[in-house]
């Protein structure tokens, strides 16, 4: 498969005045193959929506590059910058973010159509198609946004996402706001587009359960930074970085008892631990820790860690 999307060393640093710096990305590199569907995952306030943003362009970067099929999104032209708009997408978890509530569903489909030049003639067919591919029926068209329910909504923002035939769309929470049953219709609606469109899809969640059923691979981030990545079975299996580990052991499950919490809060990312920025909440943590940051290496084929005590 083709490398689409590449990050290298994505830095992304908020000043917030009184010389208090906050770095929401800490150098990131990262790819996403085309079809392939990677997710970013972590406890709120990792850095993983700032990341998504930036990696397709919404959001600057101040150091590093995002290379979308090999082109630089920093130094597009403006009309590079509108051709490549629709090829990538984002899809959020507040399902009323792309649907304007005064226009109908199919109004709001057609909008990134008509903005790219798609001939009139040729937008309502286009649009009954997008609703086909998401799961629905023609007339919802001329539906408004509260005619419909949380999960259809999202169904109609993925549609509008899905208009100019992305190669990429980053999906932010998509399903966390859903009652847990529309949840997983969703996750296979995606799974299901992806097969259809060889759609690559980068997802982003802090639920373990819904990123077991949607990511090929996983990349973990903490406090800004990638600490762990693989392939998504393997990592789940048997992680290799302490706060995988945490993330894994936090999801309750019938057959054992919970094992005690992850001591501590995330540290503020406008003042992150030295060394390991895990170090003041690992049970592993020992002197070297608290000096040295570990670096993200390869521990195996396709498998990366920052730590310096790999639990494999
Ligand atoms: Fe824990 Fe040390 Fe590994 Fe950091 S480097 S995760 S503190 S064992
Ligand atoms: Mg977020």
């Amino acid at each position: 498969m083709t490398v689409l999307l590449e990050a290298h060393d994505v830095r992304r640093v908020y000043r917030l005045g009184g010389g208090r710096v906050l770095q929401a990305v800490a150098g990131v590199s990262l790819h996403v193959k085309e079809g392939e569907s990677l997710a970013l995952v972590g406890e709120s306030g990792c850095g993983k929506s700032t990341l998504g943003r930036a990696l397709i362009g919404l959001e600057p970067v101040d150091a590093g590059a995002v290379l979308f099929d090999g082109e630089n999104l920093a130094t597009l032209t403006s009309r590079r910058r509108h051709a490549l708009r629709g090829r990538m997408q984002m899809v959020f978890q507040n399902v009323h973010a792309a649907l304007n509530p005064r226009r109908t569903a199919g109004d709001s489909i057609a909008e990134p159509l008509r903005i790219h030049g798609i001939g009139r003639a040729a937008i309502p067919e286009r649009v009954r198609v997008l609703l086909d591919l998401v799961g629905l029926p023609e007339q919802a068209a001329v539906r408004y946004p509260h005619e419909f329910s949380g999960g259809q909504r999202q169904r109609l923002n993925i549609a509008r996402a899905l208009a100019l035939d992305p190669a990429l769309v980053v999906a932010d929470e998509p399903v966390s706001a859903l009652d847990v049953s529309v949840q997983a219709q969703i996750v296979n609606l995606f799974r299901d587009l992806q097969a259809r469109l060889g759609l690559a899809c980068v997802f982003i969640s802090h639920d373990l359960a819904v990123v077991r059923q949607m990511a090929d691979r996983i990349a973990v981030m903490y406090l800004g930074a990638i600490v762990e990545e693989g392939e998504g079975m393997a990592v789940l299996a048997a992680p290799a970085h302490p706060y995988t580990r945490a993330l894994i052991d936090a999801v309750p499950r019938p057959d054992r008892p919970l094992p005690p919490p992850l001591q501590g809060e995330v540290p503020s990312p406008l003042s992150p631990p030295p060394g390991c920025r895990f170090h003041p909440r690992c049970p592993h943590a020992i002197g070297r820790c608290r000096e040295e940051a570990p670096i993200l290496r390869d521990i195996g084929p396709g498998r990366k860690v920052a730590c310096h005590f790999p639990l494999i």
